[in-house]
């Protein structure tokens, strides 16, 4: 039993979410906030509507997820730009999943920009701002103890998982999913949960009914090079991803 912690502290600040302490220690409140950074936060601004979209779209990803089998932290959301979830100790690392190359992929190997994978790549990157989130190797996560083997195999075959569900659950509504951020947390009961967010912010998005570089962009990319229209592409999201149901 952890000591009682005062409901509605907050106990986390980041980038884009404030966690706050609820009456029950295995339970936290998320608050989604219109704040947008990017570049390790040496850019700011804000989209205007953001924390309510992102909370909706993370809402309906986690439900369609818990549905398919994969546990995540959610558990309910209260207001628009409110979720409940687990208490969770996140993992350090930055799980992102690759289906067609953009990003840093394209900077860091010289591939071209979409570029579809033949399969999907599953990368680990170090949670760390001060050291600008860097890729890992292998060795490296295990020489700074960021993950046990077992952890970084149950990680792989959970992001390879998510990834099947979620590129398919956007195809329904016309978006291909490229790439996605995930970030995971061990409960108090030892799970691995999936937890953070799912969200334009933490995915890049291409809609499939345009095939110009920039029109197409659904997602943070909008406001990272300043492509105008970000809150009606954060909208348009919202609005396709609502409209599927999460049964298949
Ligand atoms: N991403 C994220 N948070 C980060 C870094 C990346 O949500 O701190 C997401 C990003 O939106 C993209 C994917 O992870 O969907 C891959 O990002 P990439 O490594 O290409 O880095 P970026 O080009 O965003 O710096």
């Amino acid at each position: 039993m952890s000591a009682a912690t005062p409901a509605g502290q907050k106990i986390y600040e980041g980038k884009a979410k404030i966690l706050y302490t609820t009456e029950d220690p295995d339970v936290l409140l998320t608050h989604f906030k219109d704040d947008a950074t990017a570049f390790n936060a040496q850019k700011r601004g804000s989209i205007v509507g953001k924390g309510q979209m992102n909370c909706a779209i993370s809402t309906h990803l986690f439900q369609l997820l818990e549905a398919e089998g994969v546990a995540t932290h959610w558990l309910d959301s209260p207001s628009a730009n409110e979720m409940r979830v687990r208490t969770v100790k996140i993992l350090p690392l930055e799980v992102v999943v690759r289906n067609i190359v953009a990003g840093s992929l394209c900077q860091q190997t010289g591939l071209a920009l979409g570029t579809v994978l033949k399969q999907p790549l599953v990368e680990f990157y170090y949670k760390n701002d001060a050291l600008g989130d860097p890729l890992l190797t292998r060795d490296r996560l295990f020489l700074l103890e960021l993950a046990t083997p077992a952890q970084v195999e149950q990680l792989q075959i959970a992001a390879l998982k998510i990834n099947q569900i979620l590129s398919g659950f956007f195809e329904r509504c016309g978006i291909t999913l490229v790439d996605f951020k995930l970030e995971f947390g061990i409960d108090t009961q030892n799970r691995l949960l999936l937890a953070d967010e799912i969200s334009p912010d933490t995915c890049r998005l291409w809609n499939q009914g345009d095939s110009d570089p920039t029109q197409r962009v659904m997602d943070k990319d909008r406001f990272r090079h300043d492509l105008g229209n970000v809150e009606a592409a954060y909208q348009q999201v919202l609005e396709r991803v609502l409209a599927q149901s999460i049964e298949k």
